[in-house]
């Protein structure tokens, strides 16, 4: 009997044992996920960082796993916090720069959270203009925020500002929440999103010595020329050496006294926010090292190496203090979970916006595809699945952050976000799975913004990277096992013509899989100074001559050669009617796209809108027909949207080219074959007159097309005539 009862009571622990674990199993784990902004891993121990050391942020990766191929879809803030609100790329999610507005009302992963049950919250860095949506929580930084003393939207809509250092402010205002803010029934997500260490680097008053007397290594690529890469990189507006500015950057007071070497103007507005105490501890600092090299450089005492490798350490110095007060938030966030028993049931994540160069290449910033900014911390802690000190070679993108968190939770990830959960990668000791992805996409689309970097988009395997610049239309190779610090492309290096092969192919299929169709993506030409200068006239002329327009030409040089051949007819036949020109040399869909919701418009209202575009599209890029079509479908919307009065009179795009078997005329037709079926008898009026234009055996005469693309004056002559009846029968 005594035996009985031992093992009787056996079972009953078995048995309480089982019912606290299935309890425990049957909660969803929560959330903590701590993200900055412009944190590159070069500056994370865990990562093998020679110039500082993050321990907090380091006991993530020991108690968890660090990702070493972890990457941004697009390395800048706003677009990296929309992939992953969204977990798709930036063309799906809308939010391409920064400066665009988050569309809320596209599913996200904080909704679906919050929808099944989950608290949710947002702290700190939002960057999204739009207010939060899908958090039970937030209080956010307008923009980029400040470090000093910031103000904070409320979710009232009101602004309430702390006194302090930023950083701190925004993990006190996290462990609030930890504490008291949220229903400690439930499972919680909770995105602490830190502003630093963002540019100007302004470290808090604490760390403001931390490397005095210290030389921080320079990076082996800090004297980089750029030579062996797209053209474009000389063109680059974010090197220490040529952009680096005198008060905002380099923290100096007063008028910038080395015009060659410093960029003046722009303030540094954090000291202007500074109380007394702030900036007195700040001057101690700053201003003995600042009047030594103010001396120093009055004596003629410093060569330009020694300039940069001076502004090299104020700039590395400034961002490491930064990332230091990041790291103790991540100290304080790990012990409060640690000591209200949290951490067993709670993943840790640690992430930043995108990379960051920090000298390498000689710059500051971000935004190439290149590794330093293309790549993000990843670093996940997750007690009782992930084993401690993994290190996964896994290639995960931040599209995957919303789908993953959702698969923690159990919940359905919906099939129009195109990340892929990196759960099965956790649970599999950071191993792949053998169908994981063997290459990611990447896109960056903010073109002629501050540092001047080109569009530009590609894919990267575990080994090689494939980079397009359309502009050029250049393409870049690399082999990060022979070259990783990028420093030769080898796009026409023989040997690797078959890799070449290979990844333009991959580059295409991930395209498709994506469902990346540029025409229907808006992009400036802004970084083309001719372009830029047209543009500006065009809106000009739509805010000034624009409102008493009856006629609207959009297209291409097509359509702008009616200010040059095409002259003396437009004046015989749309003088009168005061029709304005709104054609570029040079345009595809996706420029004109840009244009008419960039100001081209203007105050135009006409009773008939003439397009053509797409040609191009065919000569230039070489697109399929079918996404062409789909640009054209845009610019109809957007009239449709912004003209809702007005008809459009949609051209098929001319024929070119010597004979009816010329590839660009073939991809005209193609195209046309699809536009014409836009046509619908109300708004748009379908029209091809290239018949107009062409032999009886189909060839185009060089007597109107001299050069087989653009016509002459006899040509412009044909055009109109053989519009006039359509324009007529509009009421014209
Ligand atoms: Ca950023």
């Amino acid at each position: 009997m005594p035996r009985f009862n031992a093992r009787m009571s056996l079972w009953a622990v078995l048995l309480i044992c089982f019912a606290l674990k299935s309890f425990a199993a049957d909660r969803p784990p929560n959330i903590v996920f701590v993200f900055s902004d412009d944190h590159a891993v070069q500056a994370i121990s865990a990562y093998g960082s020679n110039i500082n050391q993050t321990p907090n942020i380091d006991r993530i990766a020991k108690q968890g796993a660090v990702f070493v191929n972890s990457f941004c879809a697009n390395s800048i803030c706003g677009p990296s916090r929309a992939c992953i609100q969204t977990g798709k790329h930036s063309h799906l999610n809308g939010f391409l720069r920064n400066g665009n507005r988050f569309d809320s009302s596209q599913t996200t992963f904080p909704k679906i959270l919050q929808k099944s049950g989950y608290q949710t919250a947002v702290i700190g860095k939002w960057h999204l203009d739009s207010d939060p949506v899908g958090y039970d929580y937030w209080e956010v930084l307008p923009g980029q925020g400040s470090y000093y003393n910031p103000d904070l939207i409320q979710m009232d809509g009101s602004r309430k500002r702390y006194d302090g250092y930023c950083t701190d402010i925004i993990t006190d205002l996290a462990l609030d929440w930890l504490k008291e803010g949220r229903d400690q029934d439930k499972p919680f997500l909770l995105m602490c999103q830190h502003k630093a260490p963002h540019r100007n680097w302004t470290p808090a008053p604490r760390h403001l010595d931390m490397f005095k007397g210290v030389t921080v290594p320079e990076p082996e690529t800090l004297f980089d020329d750029y030579n062996g890469r797209s053209a474009l990189l000389k063109e680059n507006e974010m090197s220490i050496n040529g952009h680096f500015f005198w008060s905002h950057d380099a923290k100096f007071h007063g008028d910038n006294l080395f015009p060659e070497h410093f960029v003046g103007g722009n303030q540094n507005g954090e000291y202007r926010r500074m109380t007394d105490e702030q900036k007195a501890a700040w001057d101690a600092h700053y201003e003995p090292e600042n009047q030594a090299f103010i001396k120093a450089m009055q004596a003629g005492e410093l060569n330009d190496k020694q300039i940069l490798q001076w502004k090299y350490q104020r700039y590395i110095k400034d961002y490491l203090a930064c990332i230091q007060a990041v790291d103790e938030g991540v100290g304080r966030l790990l012990n409060y979970l640690d000591e209200s028993k949290l951490s067993e049931n709670t993943i840790v994540i640690y992430s930043s916006d995108q990379g960051f160069y920090l000298g390498e290449h000689g710059w500051y910033d971000k935004r190439w595809m290149f590794e330093e900014s293309l790549k993000m911390p990843f670093l996940v802690r997750w007690p009782g699945v992930l084993q401690p000190g993994v290190t996964s070679q896994a290639l995960i993108q931040n599209i995957d952050y919303g789908p993953t968190f959702l698969d923690l939770a159990g919940l359905q990830i919906p099939a129009e976000m195109q990340g892929r959960s990196i759960v099965p990668v956790l649970k599999n000791a950071g191993q792949a799975p053998s169908d994981w992805r063997d290459a990611i996409y990447y896109a960056y689309y903010e073109n002629a913004a501050v540092h001047n970097v080109p569009v530009h988009d590609g894919v990267r395997t575990d080994r090689y990277k494939l980079m397009y610049f359309p502009r050029g239309r250049q393409w870049n190779l690399f082999d990060l096992e022979q070259d990783p610090q990028e420093m030769r492309s080898l796009h026409d290096d023989p040997q690797y013509a078959p890799i070449m092969t290979a990844l333009q192919k991959r580059y295409r299929d991930l395209r498709q899989l994506y469902d990346v169709n540029t025409a229907t993506i808006p992009a400036t030409r802004g970084d083309e100074a001719r372009w830029q200068e047209r543009d500006r006239e065009l809106t000009r002329r739509a805010n000034n001559e624009g409102a008493s327009a009856q006629l609207a030409f959009i297209g291409d040089s097509i359509t702008q050669g009616w200010e040059g051949n095409g002259k003396q007819v437009w004046e015989q036949f749309y003088a009168s009617r005061g029709a304005i020109n709104l054609g570029i040399g040079g345009d595809r869909t996706e420029h004109v796209i840009w244009r008419l919701t960039h100001g081209n418009l203007g105050k135009v209202k006409p009773k008939v809108a003439v397009l053509m575009i797409g040609t191009n599209n065919t000569g230039h890029a070489m697109q399929d027909p079918s996404e062409v079509a789909a640009g054209v479908r845009k610019i109809l919307d957007i009239l449709d949207e912004k003209l809702p009065d007005t008809k459009v009179v949609l051209h098929g795009i001319f024929p070119r080219g010597a004979t009816e078997f010329d590839e660009a005329r073939l991809n005209n037709i193609a195209i046309n074959d699809q536009i014409r079926r836009f046509h619908d008898g109300q708004r748009v009026f379908y029209l091809d007159i290239g018949a107009t234009f062409l032999a009886a055996d189909k060839t185009l005469s060089k007597d109107i097309m001299p050069d087989l693309l653009h016509l002459n004056a006899a040509g412009y002559q044909m055009w109109a005539e053989a519009l006039e009846p359509t324009l007529k029968e509009l009421g014209l």
